[in-house]
Order: C-alpha cells, then structure tokens, then sequence
C-alpha cells in the first residue's frame, strides 16, 4: 500500500537500489527494449553494477535480450531472485508467465504483477536499475512513475515519430510526475554505408528541430544497422559483441550520460 502524505503518494525506493533510470517510447517497435538492454551493457562496462527491469509487461523482450528464461528461484523471506546473464541482472514479466500466456490474462495480472517486479525482487546492491518501460502512457507508465524515486527518464524515438503526439504525451507526463528528463535517444538516425561509411539521413533530420523547440537534449544517435537486430535476436548485447567499434560507442555514449 502506498504511504500516503497530504494527499499525495511518498514516492518509494527500491531496496538494495542505488539509481533508477526508465527508458521509454511513445509507441512499440522504436528499439526501446535494445537500448535499454545496451545502456545496462554499457554501465556494466563502466565497471557499475546494473539491474534491468522489465515493465513491458505485455511485450517483456529482455528475456530474449539477455538469453535467460525459466522461473525466478524465491530468497529465504520469498522475494524473487533476478536471473543474471553477462553480469547484468534482471527481473522480467517473461520469467513469471512465459510467452505462451494469453494477453487478456495478463491483463488481469497486470497491476499486481506490476507490484511485485517493483517491490518484490531481490536486487544484489544495484547501482543503478534500468526499467524497460512499456510504450505510450498508461496505467502502467503512470502508476511506477508515481510510486518510484526515479533519477531520470531516456526517452527514444526514431526520426519519424518525434512528432507524434504520443512522444509529447510522455514528457508531459514525465514533468507532471516531477521526473528529471536525461534526453532523447534517436534510433534509426541514419544509415551508415558499410562500403565508404558516408551517413544517409534518410528520415530526414528532423528530430534535431523537434528536440531544439521542447528543449530537450539529444543525448544519443543510433545508427540503422541490421547488426543491432541480429545480435539481439542472437540475445548477446552489441556492446559485448560487436566489432563495429563506431556502433558500440554510440550506444555507450548513453550510458556516459545517466
Ligand atoms: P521496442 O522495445 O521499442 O518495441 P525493440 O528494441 O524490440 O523495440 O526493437 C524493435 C526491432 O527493431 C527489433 O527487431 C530490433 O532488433 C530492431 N532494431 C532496434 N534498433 C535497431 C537499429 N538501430 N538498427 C536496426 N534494427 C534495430
């Protein structure tokens, strides 16, 4: 139950939890689940312990990400224990259900589900969390947005969608919550040839504007490149794997900055 002050919810830390740092989208499908996957990758490389939190709970992809699945084991006092991979624990709705549960029951599941991967796991001293949050800005988003101390929001668009209203939505929401924005990631930015390495902005470079007139920086750019889907379908993250050492240091520049 939430401690309530004056009306207004206290907002919760997570036990053995440092920092945590959402990162989310205004619609499925803009490489959210990827980036948080390789920013945790990152921070682990800068030598912090990491956690990854899977709030997507209709569409948990970290557990494909990180290659683990199977069923969370409970601790002495029946909280459940993250399921580690490269170093990086993580907690995810996937683990809990597997992937062949129907939407609608999961529906049903969702705001208690929601509690226990945010109260309930037993995290190993994190210096930071990562939540991989689900798109848009629902129920969910708004109910740990409201529960947690959060440290800062990446929000990751691709050049197209940065107008959408859905991306406006959610730093609306953000700032009502009193919730720090670090930056825009841009995902597809642009599209690198292999051959002579000249950068094609083929979404045009609109987001620059669009970033510029909410006042939001751009913290990152990644490229498109059919490397990032393979790896993660392979369910190694880019920045452990990839020889491509101009890719991997676009995404540990997010990193660098949460
Ligand atoms: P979301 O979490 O926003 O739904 P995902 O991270 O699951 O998005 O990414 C959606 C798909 O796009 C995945 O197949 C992923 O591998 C692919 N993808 C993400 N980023 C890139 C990129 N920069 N270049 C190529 N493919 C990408």
């Amino acid at each position: 139950p939430l401690k309530l002050n004056k009306g207004l919810p206290v907002k919760q830390t997570i036990e053995n939890v440092n920092k945590i740092v959402l990162v989310s989208s205004g619609k499925g499908g803009v490489g959210k689940s990827t980036i948080a996957v390789n920013l945790a990758a990152g921070l682990k490389q800068l030598g912090k312990k990491v956690g990854v939190l899977d709030a997507d709970i209709f569409g948990p992809s970290i557990p494909t990400l990180l290659k683990l699945s199977g069923e969370p084991r409970l601790s002495n006092e029946g909280k459940l224990l993250p399921l580690i991979n490269y170093g990086i624990q993580s907690m995810s709705m996937g683990y809990l259900i597997g992937s062949n549960t129907p939407v609608v029951w999961r529906g049903l599941m969702v705001m208690k589900a929601i509690q226990q991967l945010l109260f309930d796991v037993k995290w190993d001293n994190l210096d930071i969390l990562i939540v991989d949050m689900p798109p848009g800005t629902g129920d969910v988003q708004l109910s740990i947005s409201q529960q947690l101390k959060i440290d800062g929001s990446v929000i990751v668009s691709t050049p197209q969608d940065i107008a959408l209203i859905d991306v406006i939505k959610g730093i609306k929401m953000f700032e009502k919550v009193n919730i720090p924005i670090f930056g825009i990631v841009e995902n597809m930015s642009y599209y690198e040839c292999p051959n002579c390495h000249h950068e094609s902005y083929i979404f045009g470079k609109e987001l620059n504007n669009r970033a510029k007139d909410l006042g939001i920086d751009i913290i990152g750019k990644i490229p498109l490149n059919p490397e990032v889907s393979t790896k993660s379908d392979e369910g190694i993250p880019l920045i452990f794997s990839s020889s491509n050492e101009h890719l991997k240091s676009s995404y540990l520049q997010i990193a660098k900055t949460v």
